[in-house]
């Protein structure tokens, strides 16, 4: 039987009564002919004092460009606009949120319009989610590792400080944050460019993942998280790893061990074989301090302190690390305005030679050593200062102050005072000074500047600067073929041994004050000293006993025939004046 069509039609009305989106029918110029209720709904609060019966007016405040569209639109039939969004400028109901509505709008013949419409405020609100969420993980990751980056890693900090405070049961289980640095980050970047610099931290970055990954978790996207561990990068080659719910410190060591013992393997990038070990400070949970920034600097102290302490290493962080990093700090701000203001000036100790007839020959040489005038401390020795200005990047600057100062002695000297005057000028190294690139081409341009000949000039270096990579060894020969002299200085104290003398490119080695002072006292010490002298002498090298303070060391190094003498015993360091009153004198005596 065919349905009755009146209730075909009654049908259709319930349809159109019922749908769920607002459907009108408008002539061309938006006279509206036909709404369904939910239509009249959503257009209601839009509507003037007309009510609803031109669709354009009632839209006119937020869409009214649709006559110029429908106008424009010369097809007889098809989609005007789709999906527009209209903000109604009233809260929803259901959410608070300002509605929004969206509509198209369709022309079905040329004479009428067909407009849907539809609440988008849903939509629009979870449409704003998803982008903030991007843009809030995008401003929380770091672009080159894809890892959290310091605003992520101090939310994480945030949480787990608070949850401390909540518990605080010393038993109860620890957070643990390790800040992780590269040691010769700098270098590799200065040498060999950014780009392998930017692969290296990404290797880096992998290195850290891959450490952490508990056994058997298989493969970890670069921004996926393992449970209770967040492995961030919070600035150029500084990464951290905070650990929760540790039971122990021993168990964060442990980590800590694994994690640099992954790092210290060395990088093969672009066919470069790179060595890039790292220091790692660790800030334990009970202990730490109460915001996240706090904790990431003392971890950051204690992180300073394992590279101070030769790097590759982890050092646990304790309050007392705090003052002294303040005091570096201190230094570190006045060494700045100590350069500005010449604050620096340089003394010089004689090195006399020790002639096997006992003859004493006053002139060999002297070893310049830096002094800092410090408007309240007064003098302040090197050993106060050298390492912080490693550290800060001064180092370079002090150095080449005391190399052309030491140059410029010496000649006026030699002018003034011919043989008699000193025939040797020492000058120490430090580390970070080989590692700068383009340094020695400053030697280079200190000695032309001074007229200093450079056979003159002796460098000195400690032992396990010599004994360092292949990178270090190749600076040294490069100062030998400017025909430089050097000298290994504090030998015996540092790790390489008398068998590998002969690997280093040195003229002469300066035997360490501990053992020159227990010369006299120690057989033991008297034997390594007497076995320096017999390698040394053997590969054709120079010796200096350094710091002789009384005569019978003196006999005890002269009779192992040791080529010359440094030390309290002639002359403590002297500025340049009273050094050549201490010359002339000697040879007033001699003559
Ligand atoms: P060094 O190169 O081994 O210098 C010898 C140090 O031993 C000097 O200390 C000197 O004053 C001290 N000394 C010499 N004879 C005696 C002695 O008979 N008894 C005692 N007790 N000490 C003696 P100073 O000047 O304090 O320098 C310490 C270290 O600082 C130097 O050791 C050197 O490694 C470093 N240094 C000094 N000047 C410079 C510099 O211009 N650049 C760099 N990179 N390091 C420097
Ligand atoms: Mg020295
Ligand atoms: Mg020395």
């Amino acid at each position: 039987m065919l349905p009755d069509p009146s209730d075909a039609y009654e049908a259709l009305m319930q349809f159109l009564y019922r749908a769920p989106i607002g459907l009108a029918q408008t002539t061309l110029d938006g006279s509206v002919e036909m709404l369904n209720p939910m239509a009249s709904n959503l257009l209601m609060p839009l509507a003037n004092e007309h009510g609803l019966d031109n669709l354009f007016e009632v839209l006119a405040a937020v869409a009214p460009q649709l006559p110029l569209m429908v106008e424009a639109f010369i097809e007889p039939s098809g989609v005007i606009c789709e999906g527009l969004r209209l903000p109604v400028g009233v809260a929803h109901a259901a959410t608070g949120s300002l509605q929004v509505l969206s509509l198209s709008l369709l022309k079905l013949d040329r004479e009428r319009l067909m407009a849907t419409v539809a609440d988008a405020t849903f939509e629009v609100q979870r449409e704003q989610e998803t982008l903030h969420r991007r843009l809030r993980n995008a401003a929380r990751t770091d672009a080159l590792t894809r890892m959290p980056n310091r605003e992520a890693v101090r939310e994480e900090l945030q949480r787990l400080i608070g949850s401390q405070a909540a518990a605080p049961d010393a038993d109860a289980p620890q957070f643990a944050v390790l800040l992780i640095n590269g040691d010769r980050f700098r270098q590799v970047n200065d040498s060999l460019g950014q780009g392998i610099g930017d692969q290296l931290l990404m290797h880096m970055a992998d290195r850290v993942r891959g450490a952490l990954r508990p056994t058997g978790a298989g493969f970890i996207p670069p921004g996926a998280r393992v449970p209770g561990q967040l492995a961030g990068r919070i600035g150029g080659d500084e990464f951290v790893v905070v650990l929760e719910s540790m039971r122990s410190r021993s168990d964060a060591e442990r980590v800590a061990i694994r994690l640099l013992d992954a790092l210290a393997r060395p990088y093969v990038i672009d066919g470069h074989e790179i060595v890039c070990c790292a220091s790692l400070g660790l800030a334990w949970g009970a202990g730490a301090a109460s915001d996240p920034d706090a904790v990431l600097r003392d971890a950051g102290i204690a992180m300073v302190e394992a590279k101070r302490a030769g790097g590759n290493r982890h050092v646990v962080f304790d309050p007392g690390m705090r003052e002294r990093a303040a005091r570096r700090a201190d230094i570190e701000a006045d060494l700045r305005q100590a350069l500005a203001e010449d604050q620096l000036f340089v003394v010089y100790q004689p090195v006399v030679g020790l002639r096997p007839d006992g003859a004493v020959d006053h002139a060999a040489g002297v070893e310049a050593l830096v002094r800092w005038r410090h408007p309240l401390r007064g003098i302040v020795p090197p050993g106060d200062f050298i390492q912080v200005a490693e550290e800060c990047g001064l180092i370079g600057a002090v150095g080449d102050f005391v190399l052309e100062r030491a140059c410029r002695d010496y000649v006026s000297w030699q002018a003034r005072m011919g043989n008699a005057a000193p025939r040797l000028m020492a000058v120490n190294l430090s580390r970070a000074q080989l590692g700068q690139p383009g340094w020695i081409d400053t030697v280079r341009a200190i000695l032309e500047r001074s007229s200093m000949p450079a056979a003159a000039l002796q460098l000195e270096v400690t032992e396990s600067l010599a004994a360092q990579d292949q990178d270090i060894q190749g600076r040294l020969h490069e100062l030998k073929a400017l025909g430089i002299k050097l000298a290994l200085d504090d030998f015996g104290t540092g790790y390489s041994s008398l068998s590998s003398l002969h690997l280093l490119p040195v003229d002469t080695v300066k035997i360490d004050r501990s053992f020159v002072c227990q010369a006299d006292t120690s057989a033991h010490h008297r034997v390594l000293i007497e076995a320096t002298v017999k390698v040394a002498q053997s590969l054709g090298m120079n010796t200096v006993a350094e710091g002789i303070e009384t005569q019978s060391q003196l006999d005890v190094v002269r009779s192992q025939r040791c080529d010359k003498a440094q030390g309290y015993l002639y002359s403590r360091p002297l500025p340049a004046p009273e050094l050549l009153a201490w010359l002339d004198a000697r040879m007033a005596v001699a003559a």
